[in-house]
C-alpha cells in the first residue's frame, strides 16, 4: 500500500466512526501522478483551488483513463472563470455573490445535471477575506435557491488557523437554522489541522490536502 492509500485509509476510519462525512481530497499543488493513487485507493471526490490547474488535471485524469472523479472547485472564483468552472467542475463551494452565482446558472451546460453549490461564509471577520458575512447569508441562500441551473447544497467555512470552538459553533447554528428551509445537506468545514474539532462541531465534508498527500509540491498561484 503506498503512504496516500495509507493515509486515506486511516482518516476513512476516523471518518466512518464520526458517520457520514464525506472527504475531499485536496489536491491543489499536488501531481497528477498523487491524484492518480488516490483514486486507484477509491477516493472519488478531488478539491482545487484554481480553476486553470484543474482543467489541466482533469484532461490529464482523462488521457489516464482514471475512472470518473468528481472535481469541486474551493478556491476563490472570478466572473472570467465561471465559464470553465461550470463547465468542468460538479462542485463550487465559494460561491459570495449573486452575480458569480448567476453566470454559473446560465453557464452550465444543459446536458449536465445542476451545479451543485455552497455558499462560503466568514465566520473569521477581519482575519480572512473570502466569504459573505453570517448576517448577508439567508439573502443570498434565497437568490441562490432559484437560480433553475444550480442546486444550494449547504455552506462552507474556512475558520482561521487556531480558531477557538464557537467559530465552528457558529457556522453550524447557521447551517441548521436554514437546512429546513432550503434543505441543505452539506456543511465543508475542516482541514488536515482542524477536521477533528469541525466534526465535532457538525461538519458533514472536511477538505484535506495534505494529510493525504504529504506537503504541497508548490505553492501555486498561477490560475
Ligand atoms: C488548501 C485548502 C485545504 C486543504 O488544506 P490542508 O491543510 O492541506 O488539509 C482545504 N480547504 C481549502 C479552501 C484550501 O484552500
Amino acid at each position: 500500500m503506498t503512504g496516500i492509500a495509507q493515509n486515506l485509509q486511516a482518516i476513512g476510519e476516523r471518518l466512518k466512526a464520526a458517520r457520514g462525512v464525506t472527504l475531499l481530497a485536496v489536491s491543489k499543488g499536488q501531481s497528477v501522478e498523487r491524484i492518480r493513487e488516490a483514486a486507484a485507493a477509491g477516493q472519488k471526490a478531488f478539491g482545487e483551488n484554481y480553476v486553470q490547474e484543474a482543467l489541466a488535471k482533469m484532461r490529464a485524469a482523462e488521457e489516464l483513463r482514471l475512472p470518473s472523479l468528481e472535481w469541486h472547485l474551493i478556491g476563490p472564483l472570478q466572473s472570467n472563470k465561471t465559464r470553465p468552472a461550470a463547465e468542468s467542475f460538479s462542485w463550487v463551494q465559494t460561491i459570495t455573490s449573486e452575480k458569480i452565482a448567476r453566470r454559473l446558472s446560465e453557464q452550465r451546460p444543459e446536458g449536465l445535471p445542476p451545479l451543485n453549490v455552497l455558499l462560503q461564509v466568514n465566520v473569521s471577520g477581519e482575519v480572512t477575506k473570502s466569504g459573505i458575512a453570517p448576517a448577508e447569508v439567508e439573502d443570498l441562500a434565497e437568490k441562490v435557491s432559484v437560480m433553475p441551473r444550480l442546486r444550494l447544497r449547504g455552506l462552507m467555512a474556512i475558520p482561521e488557523p487556531g480558531a477557538p470552538r464557537e467559530r465552528y459553533r457558529e457556522v453550524k447554528t447557521l447551517f441548521e437554522g436554514m437546512k429546513a428551509q432550503f434543505g441543505f445537506d452539506t456543511l465543508s468545514m475542516g482541514m488536515s489541522d482542524d477536521m477533528e474539532l469541525a466534526i465535532a462541531e457538525g461538519a458533514t465534508m472536511v477538505r484535506v490536502g495534505t494529510a493525504i498527500f504529504g506537503a504541497r509540491e508548490k505553492a501555486k498561484n498561477a490560475a
